[in-house]
């Protein structure tokens, strides 16, 4: 058992009484100043509704600035981003679907962006649709294939971008510095193929399997 002494040294039954009033106090206050200056909540959809600044609603990808990664694909937590790489169209495609209708808006995909400028949190907040298929943004990139076996090497905007990152020290790897002369339609480099791997293969868009492979028997 407490004493009373120590009962008012920790609070113990002696303020009860103050809960009581003082909220009330507080609460006819917050009344009165409601009633003078009107509702809190906006009047959303009579009137437009302006979002507070960085406010995160639907995420959208910006073409110009995606150069195809799949980062954002990586690290979404929701995994509502599927990619699919069309290998056989011509030229061979990737697609990233961004279904947003899964999306929990924490902008995990923009943080991650390598360019920081592919996708972006809108300030979009009204999504209500009719049919759930078409909650979907899209950005669709040309792939890079490899030279040997013809899978997928990386979107070819990504591989020039990395080229253009890398500088001069691009020219340590033909995969990259091949991919940024190809932007400048510098193709007269493509060497045929043989039927065995020789060291001219080295000199070639290549995935890090057969470069490996290569490297290793040449
Ligand atoms: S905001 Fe989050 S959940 Fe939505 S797509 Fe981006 S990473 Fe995924
Ligand atoms: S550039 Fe940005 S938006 Fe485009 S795929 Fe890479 S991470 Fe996603």
């Amino acid at each position: 058992m407490l004493c009373s002494s120590k009962k008012r040294a920790y609070g113990i039954g002696t303020t009860n009484e103050k809960d009581m009033r003082y909220p009330k106090l507080r609460e006819l206050a917050e009344a009165i100043r409601a009633l003078i200056k009107g509702p809190y909540t906006s009047r959303f959809p009579f009137r437009p509704h302006v979002p507070e600044k960085r406010f995160r609603g639907k995420p959208e990808y910006h073409k110009d600035g995606c150069v195809g990664c799949k980062a954002c694909y990586e690290v979404c937590p929701a995994g509502c981003i599927k990619v699919e790489d069309a290998v056989d169209a011509s030229p061979p495609m990737r697609r990233l679907d961004l279904h947003y209708d899964s999306c929990m808006f924490c902008g995990q995909c923009q943080a991650a962006c390598i360019t920081q400028e592919g996708i972006k949190l809108s300030d979009k907040f009204d999504l209500a649709l009719f049919d759930r298929k078409d909650a979907v943004e899209s950005v669709e990139k040309e792939l890079v294939l490899c030279e040997v076996c013809g899978c997928v090497v990386g979107a070819k905007e990504h591989l020039e971008w990395v080229a253009k990152k890398l500088g001069p020290l691009a020219y340590s790897s033909p995969t990259s510095y091949l991919a940024a002369l190809k932007n400048l339609k510098l193709e007269c480099l493509k060497l045929e193929r043989t039927k065995e791997l020789t060291r001219q293969d080295r000199i070639k868009v290549l995935c890090p399997k057969c470069r490996r492979e290569i490297t290793l028997e040449t």
